[in-house]
């Protein structure tokens, strides 16, 4: 079956928030891609119209090497159709896949690749606001894209309010936690932390059952955090004091990371939103620039 006269129609792919993903090829270019279909017919909510727009409108502005690229967009007969280059496969496979070895050199490709992406996101002050493993797609190349900007919206406008209720809870930054409204790009900075601490690990490294448990999971490996470290904390709407819990050293959590690793992860797990390190920051941080060098993208071992 063609579709606008271009995409030759494979199998399903997935399905994801908005409606289901399938394989195409688009024989304008023979290349593979993945098309999202969401559905906006007369019966669909008004909020998927804008969701939908905007992830559009987002993801057209958004070219760069670590970031999904938009191909292309059509409307057919109800739905939306958004044509994505097509990823072989994710993070969350690769960290799953117990086959594989990750070197050193190999999880510091991985976060640096996933830091380039938002480094450039937050500079055209955009919010990924759903970072995940399975949200990183990787390439048969083995480059690796923030994937799914469903969820990602303007940012800048001071006073600007935001639902807190969009990150995948083991992801989710502590001033979200604690019902900010007003926050900023130290959120996918949280997020990417957890994903490398993730690498590190290899399995999820806060994983709360609710958001209460999901702070008290943050606060008993990380210690409660002193109103000196976050003097804004007790301000925050869902704001409650805990009980005093002295922080793991971050050696005794991740005892397989350099020295390097640890300084960034702690970094990036700063509490305070507007001490925590950016992902430009990170990226100039000396883990990048000490050996082992990060591998090359299509080095990178792969699940199969
Ligand atoms: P969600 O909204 O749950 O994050 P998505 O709508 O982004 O999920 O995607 C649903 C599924 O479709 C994914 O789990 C993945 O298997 C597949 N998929 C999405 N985008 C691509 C892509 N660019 N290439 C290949 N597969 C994809």
């Amino acid at each position: 079956k063609l579709l606008v006269d271009r995409y030759l129609k494979g199998e399903k792919l997935g399905e994801g928030t908005y409606g289901i993903v399938f394989k195409a090829i688009d024989t304008k270019t023979e290349n593979t891609v993945a098309i999202k279909k969401i559905l906006i017919g007369k019966d669909s909510k008004e909020g998927v119209n804008f969701t939908a727009l905007r992830e559009i409108k987002l993801l057209k502005e958004l070219k760069d090497p670590n970031i999904i690229e938009l191909i292309d967009c059509f409307p057919h007969k109800k739905n939306l159709h958004l044509v994505f280059e097509f990823m072989e496969t994710d993070l969350e496979a690769v960290i799953k896949d117990k086959t594989i070895r990750l070197t050193p050199a190999d999880i510091k490709s991985y976060v640096q690749m996933m830091l380039k992406g938002l480094a450039f996101c937050h500079k055209k002050w955009v919010l990924h606001r759903d970072m995940k493993p399975n949200n990183l797609l990787i390439g048969a190349d083995g480059q690796l894209k923030l994937a799914d900007f469903g969820l990602a919206r303007m940012f800048g406008s001071p006073g600007r309010n935001f639902t807190h209720q969009v990150f995948a809870r083991w992801y989710r930054a502590p001033e979200l936690l604690f019902g900010s409204k007003q926050y900023g790009s130290g959120v996918d900075i949280w997020a990417a932390g957890c994903i490398f601490a993730e690498l590190l690990n290899r399995k999820p490294f806060l994983q709360g059952s609710s958001d209460i448990d999901q702070i008290g999971k943050i606060f008993a490996s990380l210690g409660t955090p002193k109103s000196s470290q976050w003097p804004d904390m007790v301000y925050l709407p869902d704001y409650v004091e805990y009980q005093y819990v002295a922080p793991t050293p971050l050696r005794t959590l991740f005892p397989s990371a350099s020295d390097d690793a640890l300084d960034l992860l702690s970094k990036m797990f700063a509490y305070d939103p507007k001490a925590r390190i950016t992902a430009q920051q990170a990226l100039e941080h000396r883990y990048f620039s000490t050996l082992p060098a990060p591998t090359i993208p299509s080095q990178l071992p792969r699940p199969r």
